[in-house]
């Protein structure tokens, strides 16, 4: 392995700004470590070379001209493919959508674009989206960097397995319902998902509209705050984006590294204790409460009693979006069109397409949300989680009124074996228990690994009020200072 890939990305930003390494060696050696790696590990759908070191050599002229460069300059990145990329392909992991280039970058593609970072490719993740393994993709699944035989979670486990296997220092992910965190702790990585509307949606492929959220992935707390600052802010091409600045997650970062926590008081979540957790991810989480305490952090139980309704809830607004959202994969206008004989009917072909374009899950989920939405279900389905919804919003108020931030484990297990999940789709919706909440109410909410449970890593999520994604870095990164980072056995 390269040095170059073993290194944070605000320490390559330093190596490229002083003139220690370009950005072009640093691209080729993670191109390098891609090509040696990922046949294993199967992050990407799509590498990207020739635009990553043309990339490159622009930064490298810019420096060469005497430029200031900004802070990320130079740092490769993966994203998603969830994120609309113009000429690069984007499947969002679906058949129904192979071989589409979009005409437009997504905002948040261009504005690392104009950073300076290098796109190095598109990973992989659960069709559309759905799912909490990457074992949904109709690219075949990904494999966790700490033990190939097991998941990496999902839906973005490609960005979170590019991490853990050197292969990128950063990667942007989604999350909906716990898509970026869930990923980060199970690979021993960090993932946050910003204040909804404080990262833009433009060009991100819609799942559930009122709860998508771009985000960033790294294998550090700084570096994740770098990126989120990089990528987040008002945009006016999304009408839900908040028209206020970025919280100073940067500094709250650098604040949190010095490792004192006096004055926050962080809430555990009555409802979550040992509910559904196993107990090797309990003991670790409870080790690491016991740091943030030696950290000068006041820890306080505090009641959300509708948190346990939240899973229930968010299967029937989420599938409701996407019945909604998913219409427009109507054989017609992108991608694939499967039928298109000249005997056909429109509706055939459209119905042909969809068939053939969408795999179980996806269609599991069209399927019960457009029922949930169903003139005569509509009030006892989709309107009873709509009310719900709110209510778990006013726990996440009430509890924000007597603490700064909560803090949980943010899966109740570790990576589990390829295919053990995959036959019963309650089993695969648990994965989210924990982080669900945080969707629904809007709020920011990160993974930061904490510790080994059986050799495998285990994350602790801090969750703070809207537009307070400072507060949840200066905690993180504070426990990141105490336990560390977290590298995986060697590939
Ligand atoms: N696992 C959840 C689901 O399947 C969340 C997915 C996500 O955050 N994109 O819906």
């Amino acid at each position: 392995m390269s040095d170059l890939t073993t290194k944070t990305a605000a320490e390559i930003a330093a190596l490229v700004a002083g003139g220690e390494a370009s950005a072009v060696e640093v691209t080729q050696a993670h191109l390098d470590r891609i090509a040696a790696v990922d046949d294993r590990v199967h992050a990407f759908l799509h590498v990207d070379a020739e635009g990553a070191l043309a990339a490159a050599r622009a930064v490298d002229e810019r420096r060469a001209a005497g430029e200031a460069l900004g802070p990320l300059a130079g740092v490769p990145v993966a994203v998603k493919d969830v994120l609309t990329t113009k000429g690069v392909p984007t499947t969002v992991g679906s058949k129904i959508l192979e071989g589409w280039r979009p005409p437009y970058d997504a905002t948040i593609v261009e504005r690392l674009r104009a950073a300076g970072t290098v796109m190095l490719g598109k990973t992989n993740m659960d069709e559309f989206a759905m799912g909490s393994s990457t074992e949904y993709s109709a690219y075949g699944p990904t494999r966790n960097p700490w033990d190939l035989d097991r998941i990496p979670g999902g839906s973005g486990g490609g960005s979170a397995a590019a991490l853990a296997a050197y292969e990128a220092p950063l990667a942007i992910g989604s999350d909906t319902g716990g898509s970026i965190r869930q990923p980060g702790a199970v690979t021993g990585t960090v993932g946050a998902k910003p204040t909804y509307g404080g990262t833009s949606r433009y060009g991100l492929v819609a799942f559930s509209s009122s709860l998508d959220t771009p985000g960033p992935c790294a294998r550090t707390v700084l570096d994740a705050a770098l990126l989120h600052e990089a990528i987040g802010g008002h945009d006016p091409r999304d009408s839900t984006s908040i028209p206020q600045p970025v919280p100073d997650v940067v500094a709250a970062a650098k604040l949190g590294a010095t490792g004192d926590l006096t004055g926050v008081r962080l809430g555990i979540v009555t409802e979550f204790a040992g509910e559904g957790a196993e107990p090797g991810v309990l003991a670790v989480f409870r080790e690491a409460v016991d740091t943030l305490t030696k950290l000068g952090a006041e820890i306080v139980e505090v009641s959300c009693p509708h948190f346990t309704y939240a899973l229930p809830a968010y299967y029937l607004i989420a599938p409701s979006e996407c019945s909604s959202n998913l219409a427009r994969f109507d054989g017609v206008r992108f991608g694939l069109r499967v039928g298109d004989d000249g005997n056909r009917s429109l509706e055939e072909v459209m119905s042909l397409t969809r068939e053939a374009g969408f795999g179980p899950e996806v269609k599991r989920r069209i399927m019960i949300g457009t029922y949930a939405l169903s003139s005569g279900y509509y009030d006892a389905y989709y309107g009873q989680a709509q009310k719900v919804r709110t209510l778990i919003s006013r726990d996440f108020t009430a509890a924000f009124a007597q603490v700064d931030a909560l803090i949980s484990p943010t899966t109740p297990f570790v990576a589990f074996p390829i295919g053990a999940r995959t036959s019963d789709p309650y089993q695969m919706y648990l994965a989210d228990l924990f982080t669900i909440p945080t969707n629904l109410y809007g709020g920011p909410g990160i993974s930061v690994p904490c510790g080994l449970s059986d050799g495998l890593p285990v994350g602790l999520q801090v969750m703070a009020p809207t537009m307070a994604d400072d507060r949840m870095y200066r905690v993180a990164a504070a426990l990141e200072s105490a336990v560390g980072t977290f590298t995986p056995p060697a590939l």
